[in-house]
């Protein structure tokens, strides 16, 4: 199960408050987009639920369970990064079995595993290759293979396509979102692209200056931009 909430949640980096407290509600199963442009602190807001920054206030719940305290691993949740943290010298399956070699999981386990991520992402064919032999869309199924084998209870992306070219993106945008239809699992989907937030997300969260501006669907957005801001983000007529 993947709900996640955040109670007047606050970050602070010395003196500067990026996030000022904020509260979310992210439902089991859901594609949660957080847009905004560049500095607004969509990847903070991500790594405080993933557990890689301490909050300075506030607190997130998963499943119900307070989680501020537990460490990234112990949360349940997975993070894609873009595809250049893959490790170079490891073939596909050692990155994709990292994970799980790391959590001491059963040889067995991790084959079968590591099989049917290849299968649902069309990297059977490329497993015993090394990152620099693929396609940078095959890179960042990686990426992606590397999460599935944990069997999260969510994914956190933190914008994995922005190394893409546009041809690409728009094959893995669909790709993920084929995913996202398979798995049923909460996604947590971070980027500054517009496209991407309408097409992917069941809600969509547009940030400024750690402010949430607004919260809805896509169609929501669109149709009653809240303010002027949301309107020009969204591209909505306003
Ligand atoms: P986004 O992902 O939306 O581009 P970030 O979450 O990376 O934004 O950053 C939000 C704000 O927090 C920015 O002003 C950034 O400079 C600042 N920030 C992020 N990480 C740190 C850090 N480790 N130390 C100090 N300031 C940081
Ligand atoms: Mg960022």
């Amino acid at each position: 199960m993947g709900r996640i909430q955040l109670k007047q949640v606050k970050k602070s980096f010395g003196d500067v408050e990026v996030i000022p407290p904020l509260d979310l509600e992210i439902e089991d199963g859901e594609f949660v987009v957080f847009v905004g442009p560049s500095g607004c602190g969509k990847s903070t807001l991500l790594r405080l639920i993933a557990g890689l920054e301490d909050t300075s206030g506030g607190n997130i719940e998963i499943d119900g369970k307070d989680a501020t305290a537990l460490p990234p691993a112990k949360r349940g949740l997975a993070m894609v990064f873009q595809s250049y943290a893959l490790y170079p010298h490891m073939s596909v399956r050692k990155n994709i079995a990292f994970p799980m070699r790391m959590a001491k999981m059963p040889e067995a386990e991790q084959k079968k595993r590591i099989e049917a991520a290849a299968k649902a992402l069309n990297l059977t064919d490329y497993l015993d290759r090394r990152p620099g032999q693929l396609s940078g869309g095959q890179r960042q199924r990686v990426a992606i293979g590397r999460a599935i084998v944990r069997e999260p209870d969510a994914f956190l992306f933190d914008e994995p396509l922005s190394n893409l070219d546009a041809a690409l993106r728009v094959g893995m945008r669909m790709e993920i979102s084929e995913l996202h239809k398979k798995l049923q699992t909460t996604m947590v989907y971070v980027t500054h692209d517009q496209v991407e937030a309408m097409t992917m997300a069941d809600k969509i969260v547009v940030l400024q200056a750690g402010v949430i501006e607004q919260v809805g669907s896509p169609l929501e957005l669109y149709r009653a931009p809240k303010n002027l801001f949301v309107a020009g983000f969204i591209g909505s007529p306003k």
